[in-house]
């Protein structure tokens, strides 16, 4: 099951993610954590990208197209895979079309989940995440049970995001129009979308009518011939 979650920064994608990786046993491709890893690694690419990240800008399309093709290659992706922010552009959606077709495959649905500009504002600058595991809190509606600590792993330290300051999130959400709202364009035919809005519950249960349904079935067991069949 080849699928891709698309919406603005902050619908929920990244939370969303995290559970259906655990729900179909598919790995989560999120460019936005190759490339923080990158940033916290201090790779040169890593370099180049923090400061375009950290603003709220693009990192190049080369760049992310060539991070998805590494990391498609990978065995664990050959049952598919969750895309999480990629394609965020026209020629990130087309290249990536050009790659799966060179290996007869191709994105069976893109799940959008919706979300105004005016929630993601509001989630953005109360969003804390796990520096350890990366599970997302929000301070408001979600916060953790222990001040500054992970209900899943215990680990203290809940990081906000340098990109979530109110000026980057305005930037996100004006590229997030410009530049990846037109791929609907490309996908319209398999595009289906969820409420971002509801509670984290209410929308994996919206996504999982969707994918369920999608999930690979076993093959069908031959029935077993009989003995002294005939062969007409
Ligand atoms: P995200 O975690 O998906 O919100 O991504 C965080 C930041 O990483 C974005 O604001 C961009 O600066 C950069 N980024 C992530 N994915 C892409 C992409 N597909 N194309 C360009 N830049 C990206």
């Amino acid at each position: 099951m080849r699928t891709i979650l698309f919406g603005p920064p902050g619908a929920g994608k990244g939370t969303q993610a995290k559970r259906l990786v655990e729900i179909y046993g598919i790995p989560q491709l999120s460019t936005g954590d190759m490339l923080r890893a990158e940033k916290a690694a201090g790779t040169p690419l890593g370099k180049q990208a923090a400061a375009i990240m950290d603003a709220g800008g693009l990192v190049s399309d080369d760049i992310v197209i060539a991070m998805i093709e590494e990391r498609t290659k990978l065995d664990d992706c050959k049952n598919g895979f969750l895309l999480d922010g990629f394609p965020r552009t026209i020629p990130q959606g087309e290249a990536l079309n050009a790659m799966l077709a060179n290996k007869g495959q191709k994105i069976d649905v893109v799940v959008g989940i919706d979300c105004p500009d005016e929630v993601v504002r509001d989630r953005a600058v109360y969003r804390r995440s796990c520096g350890a595991c990366g599970t997302i809190f929000h301070l408001q509606s979600m916060p953790p049970k222990v001040d500054n600590t992970c209900d899943k792993c215990g680990h203290v330290g809940l990081t906000h995001r340098a990109d979530d300051t109110l000026e980057a999130v305005n930037k996100r959400l004006t590229k997030f129009h410009k530049e990846t709202a037109p791929l609907t364009s490309l996908y319209g035919a398999i595009l289906q979308r969820v409420d971002g809005t509801q509670s984290p519950d209410v929308v994996t249960r919206a996504i999982r009518a969707i994918l369920d349904p999608l999930k690979a079935k076993p093959a069908k067991k031959k029935p077993a011939k009989k003995k002294g069949a005939s062969r007409h």
